[in-house]
């Protein structure tokens, strides 16, 4: 049992809070090296529970950064030649201590990012599962052997790491977003700098850590920490040393470093925002719908690019929908996401709460009637109350923005062909769910809805073991499932003469 599960058992929640925190790097690692940032500049991280100093990290330079990327470049051909099944090893043994420090690393992430104990362990099993499945990737990278149409020749297909990797990493999922980009990079071969969200490097931080436990070299995945992500990253962008960029975040940054990395012609993978249709139609059954709003709505707080953002409820079943809803919606417990039976936590900063509660008051002033929460409370931390509005017309400002908090906004709709336009009325593309029991309409509006990923019948759409990604301006790419790795690997096709020519 570790000291933090021991002090925990004796519901010592205040020492293992600090045991968890004390135990973390809180420097850049370069080159296999925990080394200070420049000058030792720092930066402090905070609990958005309690807008207290946790601690602080290192606050890297753009000179840390190109000493990252230097790293980076020269681990780049000696890790491109190590074996699959040597890197697969790497990933299986990093899965391995995921699970056996579960409980500590759940508690550094809550601690940081404010969502319950439970969701965080979610997070970490469903991080882990990353390296379990691009385990198993980099065993099977394939090739081909083809005949010329012509004859006379025959095509060998290679694929082959990209080379050094910039990974860019957002807060709300601050270890699964990371390991969805170290997981296929590390089995493709690739080396890479990481650079987590300023509001919650410390999971990124325990994570490359592990990395280097399971046997990961020196060089091959670097990490800086910075509250200067322009100035340390459009350099490494610009500089021709890196590769390819992926990106998690928001679209309006993902725009900014597509134009830096057309430069020098980056591989880039983006998986940007989000504004999730929940479409429940009158066949479905409600409970199940209810159920899936709430998985849609309310899981990391609303703070997922998944997130349920507009749900349009038939015109027949909203009243009752509706009611449903706000019903178990005002019945979740909010609080400190370390507290016992916590089910919502606080946002991440002051910003995400005033920019919810102004998309509340928006929407509110337009027409729209809350029939549960809608309200800032008054205290420490920046919660925001489960909330439910209705009658939300389609001009408000959260039908075309991510509301990134716990508010669920219903407008009814008529028939099918009007909910899938208003369901596409917008410029992203991740997901959408819709709860149907017909199939034929299921797939009519699966098919009729321009997003990369549906749910059907289902408020939870990631899985590893899927293809997780967006159209229109919600990305580029994909992460997870079989293709995933591919964003890590070059094809070269290498063509061979049979006979001299
Ligand atoms: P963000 O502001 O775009 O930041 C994301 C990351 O980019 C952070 O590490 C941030 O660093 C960094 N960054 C910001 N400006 C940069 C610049 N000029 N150059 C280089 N890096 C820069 O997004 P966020 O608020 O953290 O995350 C929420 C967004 O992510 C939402 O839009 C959500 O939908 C999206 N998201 C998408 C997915 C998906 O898979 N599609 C998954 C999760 C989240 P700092 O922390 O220092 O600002």
């Amino acid at each position: 049992m570790t000291t933090t599960q021991a002090a925990l058992r004796a519901g010592s929640s205040i020492t293992s809070e600090a045991g968890v925190v004390d135990r973390v790097h809180k420097r850049l690692y370069v080159a296999g090296s925990w080394v200070d940032a420049e000058h030792g500049a720092t930066f402090d991280v905070l609990d958005p529970s309690t807008g207290d100093v946790l601690c602080a990290v290192a606050d890297a330079s753009a000179g840390d950064g190109r000493a990252a990327l230097e790293a980076a470049v020269a681990a780049r051909a000696s890790f491109a030649a190590t074996s699959p099944r040597v890197r697969a090893d790497m990933l299986t043994r990093a899965f391995d201590l995921l699970h056996e420090r579960i409980d500590d690393l759940a508690l550094l992430m809550t601690l940081e990012m404010g969502k319950p104990i439970a969701e965080a362990k979610g997070e970490i099993a469903y991080a882990a599962e990353f390296f379990r499945h691009f385990a198993g990737e980099a065993v099977r990278i394939d090739g081909g052997y083809q005949v010329a149409p012509a004859g006379g020749a025959r095509f060998l297909v290679a694929k082959q790491p990209v080379g050094p990797c910039l990974l860019i990493t957002p807060w709300n999922f601050p270890m699964a977003m990371g390991t969805r980009k170290l997981g296929p990079a590390l089995a493709a071969g690739c080396t890479s700098v990481i650079k987590p969200a300023q509001q919650t490097p410390l999971s990124m931080l325990a994570l490359v850590e592990i990395l280097a436990e399971a046997g990961v070299p020196d060089g091959v995945v670097n990490i800086v920490t910075t509250t200067h992500a322009n100035d340390v990253m459009e350099p490494l962008i610009r500089s021709g040393s890196a590769r390819k960029l992926s990106f998690t975040g928001s679209t309006k940054v993902g725009k900014v470093l597509l134009e830096q990395c057309a430069e020098k012609v980056l591989r880039t993978s983006m998986e940007l925002g989000g504004n999730a249709p929940f479409i429940v139609f009158p066949d479905a059954d409600l409970d199940e719908a209810v159920e899936g709003a709430i998985a849609a709505k309310m899981r990391n707080m609303g703070e997922a690019c998944t997130s349920a953002n507009r749900m349009y409820v038939h015109e027949k079943i909203i009243d009752e929908f509706g009611k449903r809803l706000a019903s178990k919606m005002a019945g979740l417990t909010v609080g400190r996401g370390v507290d016992e039976g916590v089910q919502v936590g606080p946002l991440i900063d002051d910003a995400a709460q005033d920019k919810v509660s102004e998309l509340v008051s928006d929407a509110v002033a337009r027409g729209a009637k809350v029939l549960t929460g809608g309200e800032t409370p008054d205290g420490k931390g920046y919660f925001y109350p489960p909330t439910v509005l209705t009658d939300v017309p389609r001009s408000a400002r959260m039908a075309a923005e991510e509301i990134f908090g716990p508010v669920a906004p219903l407008t009814a709709f008529t028939d099918e062909a009007e909910v899938i336009e208003a369901a596409n009325h917008t410029e992203f593309g991740l997901v959408a769910f819709v709860y149907t029991n017909d199939l034929r309409r299921a797939l009519r509006v699966a098919e009729g809805i321009e997003t990369g990923m549906v749910g059907l019948n289902q408020g939870v759409v990631s899985n590893p073991a899927a293809p997780f990604g967006g159209v229109k301006q919600s990305g580029l790419g994909r992460e997870g499932g079989a293709v995933g790795i591919d964003e890590f690997l070059e094809t070269k096709y290498i063509g061979i003469a049979l006979a001299g020519q």
